[in-house]
């Protein structure tokens, strides 16, 4: 294997914590150039002394300020880049060949985005890109012979379980004999409570998740299994899937991280104990594979595997992913920002957790489903559309709860 230089978009987050984990491991194969964070310039600058970037974006003067400090006397600093120009700019940098899309939100797009149209390898993280951006972000990667890794956990087990035929890019069809691609869910925390149950949960309680250890925002959408819709939407526009052919099955223990049912029955799943440095290994060594760190899994240990059907009345995120997803990708921009907004409010206990389904089904159905005019060919006409949706989002929550904005 040749030496591989990375860019890590969202380096402080769970992801980027992990993705660097994993690059230690391998001094002799990975080097980093470049690393971002949008918060926590500690954590940025303790990640920037052991990796030695050549570069650190970060997001304002301030936050330049707060590295700088935190860098202190540790020699010569990287250089320091500010605002989401430059983040884009150094997605794009030819001083990597890789970049890990690890930012949270539809905020990762523009990098994700930068680093297709410059050819790189896209360890593809960031869901939200895909959900936003499916069509234009997918043609970006074969227009320009980029290479696309999915590191979300059951898209990189679809990936495992398909035939590559050399190199992962971004077919336009459906893989040859393939029936269906079965994702599989954990359920989240809250599996197996009541509607009545699940009317006064906690942001704690919900990020709480029982397998995975992840960013708050995914730990929510895991709770309202909204992430299963995304992951879904994210899904179709990977591996160029019609949505009926896609199904989604409740597996508690997260070991068959998801399976490809093919047309003379065979299903091929991928297994492993849940642990994301897999998948982010996959994607950095593709097609070799190297350490990631992970244990083996101990299937008599675990002694069974169950699987149940998603329950929508009581998941009622997933269904509008679904019916977003059916609608089209206004719909599926709308889902993604009105979630984005309604989770946030969730996390700061200004909105009541069933209303965060009630939030989405009302812009969906209400001013989303009314607009028109949308520019869905242009990076610019999908963030623009995003920021209306996330203006009438705020509204919906003024409206639900007046004094509690
Ligand atoms: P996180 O919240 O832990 O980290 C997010 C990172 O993005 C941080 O470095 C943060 O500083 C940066 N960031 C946040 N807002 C930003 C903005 N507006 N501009 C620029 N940078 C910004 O999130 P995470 O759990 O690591 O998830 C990252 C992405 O990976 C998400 O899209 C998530 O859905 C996906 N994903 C995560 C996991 C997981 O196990 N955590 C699994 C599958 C997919
Ligand atoms: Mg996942």
């Amino acid at each position: 294997m040749t030496l591989r230089s990375v860019t890590v978009l969202g380096a402080t987050g769970s992801i980027g914590v992990s993705t660097l984990d994993v690059i230690a491991r391998h001094p002799d194969l990975y080097r980093v150039h470049a690393l971002t964070a949008y918060q926590r310039m500690d954590k940025l600058a303790e990640q920037a002394k052991v990796f030695r970037p050549a570069v650190v974006v970060v997001p304002d003067a301030a936050a330049r300020e707060r590295f700088l400090t935190a860098w202190g006397e540790a020699g010569k600093a990287p250089d320091v880049h500010v605002g989401d120009a430059a983040l884009a700019e150094i997605a794009a940098d030819p001083g990597s060949d890789t970049v890990m899309a690890a930012i949270v939100g539809a905020a990762g797009l523009p990098g994700a985005l930068a680093a297709a149209r410059a050819g790189k390898r896209v360890l593809l993280a960031n869901k939200e890109a895909l959900v936003v951006a499916g069509g234009l972000f997918m043609d970006a990667i074969r227009d320009n012979g980029a290479e696309l890794l999915p590191i979300d956990s059951e898209h990189n087990a679809i990936f495992q379980c398909l035939p590559h035929h050399g190199r992962a890019g971004a077919p336009t069809s459906p893989e040859k004999s393939v029936r269906k691609l079965i994702l599989t869910a954990s359920g989240g925390p809250f599996r197996n409570r009541t509607l009545q149950e699940l009317r006064d949960v906690t942001p704690a309680q919900a990020c709480a998740h029982p397998n995975w250890s992840m960013g708050r925002k995914i730990s929510v959408d895991s709770a309202t299994m909204l992430n299963k819709g995304l992951e879904v939407i994210e899904a179709h526009w990977l591996f160029a899937m019609p949505p009926e052919r896609i199904k989604v099955l409740v597996h508690p223990q997260s070991m068959i991280h998801s399976m490809v049912e093919y047309d003379d029955g065979s299903v091929l799943a991928q297994l492993g104990n849940p642990d994301m440095r897999t998948p982010i290994a996959y994607g950095l060594a593709f097609p070799d594979r190297i350490d990631a760190g992970v244990g083996s899994l101990d299937l008599a240990r675990i002694g069974r595997l169950d699987f149940e059907e998603p329950d929508l009345p009581r998941f009622p995120c997933l269904r509008l992913a679904f019916e977003a997803l059916a609608a089209g990708q206004t719909a599926c921009i709308a889902l993604n920002a009105a979630n984005e907004v309604a989770v946030e409010a969730f996390l700061c206990d200004k909105l009541a957790y069933m209303d965060i389904a009630n939030v989405i089904e009302s812009v969906l159905n209400g001013r989303a489903a009314a607009a028109s005019h949308v520019d869905l060919n242009t990076l610019d006409g999908l963030l623009a559309f995003d920021a209306d949706v996330r203006r009438w989002t705020q509204d919906e929550l003024v409206r639900l709860s007046p004094v509690h904005p």
